[in-house]
């Protein structure tokens, strides 16, 4: 047998009894003969002890003036006790583990810290302890520069870490354990009637991942997708196999027969301020270099980009929108705004080119007085943008929509 990684997320580690399902999970991959490596996250969420955002309310507590360099050392603690926390009961139970930290398990990243860059995995050490019989527990999230100095991955770094590791060590498989029965049509904390996918490809589950879903980092998919992975995501609560994530002809090697989706599912990301600038007839081109040459020369991403002879439409994150307008200012223009506003996407392979999506999509929005803001479509997505207000009826009336409950 080959060999396999686990990773739980920080809410399949914060309870004794959570913990009791992810010994399960270990002893029974076990017993199949895998050689295991088990990836995890810090503790729980926002409010508990050990989670990554408890420690960053510490640093903010105490003035927030930590270096970039400091705060990635604090950070790597949350990974830390979960990893020595799950060896603790593994060895109770008789399971001989040993804990690698990223640099330990051989992590190396550039330093830009709290998004660092993974250069390369050295996995001789892993190999080494997986020979030696133990089931190695690596911390999720981090990784060590050339010079020794810890660096952290950024959001849903543990998940990079798993993937890579799987990349790293040939794995046959990466099982991704989370909250939810895998992989669904929606968020299932927005829209109750959400479906889990038994399959999805890597390119469908990048884009949504890219579109906001968060059961999965995008990053760690393009790795496991460059490395032709496999990797499963299902819950830590069940014995559900949850979604495999492959690519189609892997699919149908497993399960012969074929899956031909229209629309795979529906993500959104909040927090967007859409900015519109009105631009001089005769002159909008311009005008409208000089906005979007500010932008990036401040160092601000824009997104969802509209541009007419006489405006120039387009969004940026809620937490770059008062610098967004004050450098617009500047060079004399007198842009207008609105923040907390959400970007919904319809996602899937089989949209292209169909005949009638659009009107669907208006339909489905209007039936419930939503307005759209804006709107834009690519090969495999549709994007329109919505009040905050508005988000939740939107997910459900396209979910419905497109029947994605069938
Ligand atoms: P973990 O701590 O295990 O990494 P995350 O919170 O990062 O867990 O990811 C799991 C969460 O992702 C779920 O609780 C769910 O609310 C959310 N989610 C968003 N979109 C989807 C989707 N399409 N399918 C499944 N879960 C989703
Ligand atoms: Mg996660």
């Amino acid at each position: 047998m080959g060999i396999l990684v686990q990773k739980f997320g920080g809410t399949s580690l914060s309870t004794p009894q959570a913990r009791d399902h992810v010994i399960r999970h270990v002893k029974r991959e076990l017993g199949h003969g895998y050689s295991l490596v088990i990836v995890v996250s810090a503790m729980g969420r926002k409010g508990e002890p050990y989670a990554t955002d408890t420690l960053l309310d510490w640093v903010s507590q105490n003035g927030d003036a930590l270096p970039q360099r400091e705060r990635d050392l604090l950070l790597c603690c949350g990974e830390i006790i979960s990893a020595t926390t799950l060896c603790s009961l593994l060895e109770k139970e008789g399971v001989p583990s040993t804990v690698l930290t990223g640099a330990q398990a051989g992590f190396l990243t550039d330093n830009s810290y709290g998004n660092a860059r993974i250069l390369d995995v050295r996995p001789e050490r892993i190999l080494r302890e997986l020979r030696a019989q133990k089931v190695v527990i690596v911390t999720g999230f981090q990784g060590q520069t050339e010079d020794g100095d810890s660096t952290t991955l950024g959001r849903g770094g543990s998940d990079t870490s798993a993937t890579a590791l799987g990349a790293a060590l040939r794995a046959e498989m990466v099982d991704i354990y989370t909250d939810v029965n895998g992989i669904l049509t929606a968020d299932p904390r927005i829209v109750e009637d959400a479906k889990p996918l038994s399959y999805v490809s890597y390119t469908e589950i990048c884009n949504m991942a890219y579109q906001g879903a968060k059961v999965i980092h995008p990053r760690a998919v393009e790795i496991a997708m460059q490395a032709q992975i496999p990797v499963r995501v299902r819950s830590t609560f069940s014995e559900n196999e949850g979604t495999l994530v492959t690519h189609p002809e892997g699919f149908q090697e497993s399960q012969p027969g074929i899956v031909d989706r229209f629309v795979t599912g529906i993500a959104y990301v909040s927090n967007i301020t859409q900015i519109s600038v009105d631009c001089p007839d005769g002159n909008g081109s311009g005008v409208q270099l000089q906005i979007f040459k500010s932008m990036a020369d401040s160092g601000i991403s824009v997104d969802f980009i509209n541009v007419t002879p006489t405006s120039a439409v387009y969004t940026v994150f809620d937490n770059h929108s008062e610098q967004a307008i004050a450098v617009l200012q500047e060079i004399g223009l007198r842009p207008k705004s609105l923040s907390g506003c959400v970007k919904v996407s319809v996602i899937g392979g089989g949209i292209n080119g169909v005949p009638g999506i659009m009107a669907r999509v208006v339909e489905a929005l209007s039936d419930h007085n939503i307005q759209i803001l804006q709107s834009a479509d690519s090969n495999t997505t549709i994007w329109v943008l919505v009040k905050k207000e508005d988000m939740v009826q939107s997910l459900r009336a396209l979910h419905s929509k497109f029947e994605l409950h069938r």
